[in-house]
């Protein structure tokens, strides 16, 4: 099978929206095809073929928890993140609540101002439908959550603290461990939703202190719809998605099993690779930075400075509409994001960014630039190049 980053290349496009989906590696694939052809049967059947299935889910399930600080009993296979990220903050209120909120004490939902909306639509649905309150900790300009506000938002009637692991519009990296003793000072559980985070640096739960997590396993190199949501044996939790009682329970449905087959591999692949990887996908993120600072020089590199995910570039350029920028790039052979690629289509101004204290205008005009392979000079050239070519029109159409 030929290299992806040799086809991107040749082609002349470049692709930079890892953040919203990464090529399957071919590996992952390799793994899963037996699970397809061969080794195909319900892990839910009673057979011989049955329980070897239900062997190698379980195998899948205890690596992708060796790798993540987690036990093996604690991993639910979903179909991704939204899934998983729904799952942990409906399933985990709902089972704090006995199923009626008017009946406990914990009616809190604590969740941060720049929330993927898989995780902040699920918040509010429980306080539209169950009595839930959401409150929204603010973050500072770099998106780096205020402690010292949350500490004052958690209390006695905290239900649950729901933080991402690292932010998806600009790639800040949150202080969980610090977010988790909060949380757990109170008696609230803590989940994470380190979508954008797994693969990408190196993640322990047990480390984070959080008793939930949720992962996507399109973003480091399976097919889309596989994802898992970590949880605590311990903890409170209440099944969604009813039928035949699969995941213990936690989530019916027959699993993909070759698709956990392939998370397990895939995440054991980003991991080994992460540290040889990272210090030059950083490099290629400030060479980026710099080489289109030189031809834009009003460009604003969004996010925190220090704390962010690797190969990860996020911009605002004032006066531009970062969807027109993002549709001329894409003339130009340049795939890339005006923000979130779940909120495509959508005028209104980022609310990560206004939440970082940007203004209305600046917060429409973002553009965001994602990689897994280390960029070369002259893919950095060509990038400047084509977004000095492409803000000149829209300036002078402007
Ligand atoms: N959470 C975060 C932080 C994300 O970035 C995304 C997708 O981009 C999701 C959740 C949703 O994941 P999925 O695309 O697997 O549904």
């Amino acid at each position: 099978m030929c290299d992806p980053d040799d086809s991107v290349r040749a082609a002349g496009n470049l692709y930079l929206d890892s953040a919203a989906s990464e090529a399957a590696d071919p590996d992952v694939i390799k793994a899963m095809l037996p699970y397809m052809l061969q080794e195909y049967a319900n892990p839910s059947s009673v057979h011989a073929q049955g329980k070897a299935a239900a062997a190698s889910l379980r195998k899948a399930k205890s690596e992708i928890a060796s790798h993540l600080g987690a036990r093996a009993g604690e991993v639910i296979i979903t179909s991704g993140g939204t899934e998983s990220d729904n799952l942990a903050i409906k399933g985990i209120a709902m089972g704090m609540a006995g199923g009626d909120a008017s009946q406990v004490s914990r009616t809190d939902i604590v969740i941060s101002a720049i929330e993927h909306p898989a995780v902040r639509e699920s918040a509010y649905w429980l306080e539209r439908h169950f009595g839930f309150r959401v409150r929204e900790a603010p973050v500072d300009a770099g998106a780096r959550i205020d402690l010292s506000r949350l500490r004052e938002m958690v209390g006695a009637r905290t239900a649950l603290v729901s933080v991402m692991l690292a932010n998806n519009e600009v790639g800040t990296i949150q202080p969980i461990r610090e977010v988790a003793s909060i949380a757990h000072s109170c008696g609230a559980v803590m989940h994470t939703d380190a979508v954008q985070a797994a693969g990408l640096i190196p993640i322990s739960m047990a480390d984070l202190g959080v008793d939930a997590m949720s992962l996507s396993g399109h973003k480091f190199g399976t097919p889309k719809g596989i994802g898992a949501l970590l949880l605590r044996s311990s903890l409170p939790y209440e099944a969604l998605i009813s039928g035949g009682g699969q995941e213990e329970g936690l989530r019916s449905g027959t699993e993909n099993v070759a698709a956990a087959v392939g998370m397990a591999v895939a995440l054991r692949k980003s991991l080994k690779s992460l540290e040889s990887r990272n210090p030059l996908l950083r490099d290629s993120a400030h060479a980026l930075c710099e080489a289109v600072n030189r031809v834009v020089p009003d460009a604003i590199l969004t996010g925190d400075r220090k704390h962010r995910l690797p190969g990860h570039v996020s911009l605002v350029f004032p006066g531009i509409s970062g969807e027109a920028l993002l549709v001329e790039l894409d003339v130009l052979g340049i795939s890339c994001s005006s923000g979130s690629a779940c909120a495509v289509g959508r005028t209104e101004a980022s609310p990560t960014l206004l939440a970082m204290g940007f203004g209305t205008d600046m917060a429409k005009s973002s553009l965001r630039m994602t990689f897994r392979h280390v960029l070369n000079a002259t893919e950095i050239a060509a990038i400047a190049g084509r977004l000095r070519d492409s803000v000149s029109a829209l300036t002078a159409l402007a």
